[in-house]
């Protein structure tokens, strides 16, 4: 079975109002084929907020859920149509560095495991061309990458869980409480033993720690945030056995107090001395400016948050404009806070909390 991840995105911003009557599946292609543009930077998107919005992701690796299913969201391109009223919508990754078939692999088996939950016919598998007329999934609807809709539909029906002749016994019944694969943990990283499988606030601030250690060591480069997203899996690893290995401490990558410790004796003055200000900062005409903007825009900076990665020092100029706005909305969409671009005691103390 492909590996599967909930990244639950924590907003309400990006669907419709009701139920999805979950009558179809709709399945996409990215269209993005940039290296390093896999499901898991496709959830991460998600999670800050883009504007369109799907149930899934699956790439060659994993299946990745932002939404739960009864969402009607902004996938279809038919307005209140069935497409976006009452279908699931599978985004199937294109990066070029990817496995194209494998990923379409993948996507059957989350196809036929979502046509047992919720009871939908393959059927009612359809492409988002029935919905909008748009040439899309692309590549499965020419087949150009040598694997054709009538394949995924194949596929589909000898999926793993099929119990039709011909394929090995497997048990009917499906477990009601499957292990989850992720274990959540909370509070503060104060150098307790922390390991693959992990996920939450702890996680997040290794994975800071690690990012803002000089030299730094990213969970993931390529991805949204440098793989800043409280999931302790293969890439935070083997950040920190790449750190244990450049200090010299025994590489078994898992961060205990050993990692803690030397991430706290390597902190960088620019980012502990920071101090943030007690005020309301709003991006309302005239901007609000000076060096308490400035201080909550390295602030943001510091833990990836960039109010303009484009612009010269990432657009930290002390201005309280749009884009800082966009970059506190980010954040808190990130942070459990009300995403209203308002800087404030809220933020400022999940700012710190991040920072420390
Ligand atoms: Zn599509």
């Amino acid at each position: 079975m492909v590996l599967i991840k909930k990244q639950l995105v924590n907003s309400t911003r990006s669907g419709y109002p009701g139920i999805n009557g979950r009558k179809f599946i709709t399945i996409h292609e990215t269209a993005n084929t940039s290296p390093g543009a896999d499901a898991q930077t496709h959830a991460n998107l998600q999670s800050n907020g883009f504007t369109a919005s799907w149930h899934w992701q699956v790439d060659d690796k994993e299946a990745i859920q932002s939404f739960e299913h009864t969402a009607r969201l902004w996938h279809a391109g038919d307005g209140r149509g069935d497409g976006n009223m009452n279908s699931i919508g599978i985004e199937i990754c294109v990066n070029r560095d990817g496995d194209f078939k494998k990923a379409v692999e993948n996507a059957a088996e989350l196809v036929k495991k979502i046509m047992k939950d919720e009871g939908i016919p393959q059927t009612n598998v359809v492409q988002h061309h029935r919905w909008s007329s748009k040439n899309c999934p692309t590549n499965l609807r020419n087949g150009s990458k040598g694997i054709d809709w009538a394949d995924f539909n194949r596929m589909i029906s000898s999926a793993r869980g099929d119990t039709s002749e011909g394929q090995p016994k497997q048990p009917v019944t499906t477990p009601s409480a499957p292990k989850p694969r992720w274990t959540k943990v909370t509070g503060k990283w104060s150098g307790q033993t922390l390991g693959k499988g992990e996920y939450g606030e702890p996680v997040r601030q290794l994975q800071t720690k690690l990012s803002n250690n000089n030299p730094q060591f990213y969970p993931n480069k390529q991805a949204t945030n440098n793989g800043i997203d409280s999931y302790y899996g293969d890439d935070t690893e083997d950040a920190v056995r790449r750190f244990q290995s450049y200090y010299g401490l025994s590489v078994d990558g898992l961060a205990g107090k050993q990692v803690y410790n030397k991430l706290n004796s390597n902190k960088t003055p620019t980012n502990s001395g920071t101090s943030l200000p007690n005020t309301v900062y709003r991006a309302i005409r005239p901007y609000p400016s000076g060096s308490g903007v400035r201080a909550v825009q390295e602030a943001l900076a510091s833990v990836y948050y960039y109010p303009d990665k484009d612009a010269k020092n990432n657009g930290v100029d002390g201005v309280y404009g749009p884009k800082t706005a966009d970059a506190v909305r980010r954040f808190q969409l990130t942070h459990g806070l009300a995403a209203d671009e308002i800087y404030g005691p809220a933020t400022k103390k999940a700012l710190e909390n991040v920072m420390n």
